[in-house]
């Protein structure tokens, strides 16, 4: 992974709003800083520049991996994985009603829900708790 200088850093997390960009935990919930992601992997040609970095939970980060594609589950076509720098969340994802999972919306969303594993048991069930005491979903 290559090094990120500070200046960058600070900017894509300003730009991120101190929130990753695919589930929206924020670092105020999590306690601790975002991991910044290359939005085109590193090995795959991406390179460490504002426009290919975006900012991520740990979690996401991990599963996606070095994914750039998932696939669809409703045609088993292949589709891009969501691009939080490029696209809007709120167009590819909403939450469910009680508020602790995330629906994707667009085949893009569908798959990218999968891929990154953005209801796993764990983040249910943290959802669960901060639902409860009023802290999600984030409201904008
Ligand atoms: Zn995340």
């Amino acid at each position: 992974m290559s090094y990120i200088p500070a200046t960058l850093r600070k900017q894509v997390t300003q730009a991120a709003r101190h929130r990753c960009g695919y589930c929206l935990r924020s670092e105020e919930l999590m306690g601790m800083p975002m991991t910044i992601e290359h939005l085109l992997p590193e090995f795959l040609g991406g390179q460490t520049v504002e426009e290919n970095l975006w900012l991520s939970c740990i979690r996401c980060n991990q599963f996606k991996g070095s994914q750039t594609h998932a696939t669809n589950p409703l045609t088993g076509g292949t589709v891009k994985l969501f691009n939080p720098r490029y696209q809007k969340w709120e167009e590819h994802f909403e939450w469910s009603t009680d508020g602790t999972m995330i629906i994707g919306q667009t085949e893009c969303g569908r798959a990218t829900v999968i891929a990154l594993q953005m209801n796993n048991l764990e983040i249910v069930v943290a959802r669960r708790l901060w639902v409860s005491v009023g802290w999600w979903p984030p409201q904008d």
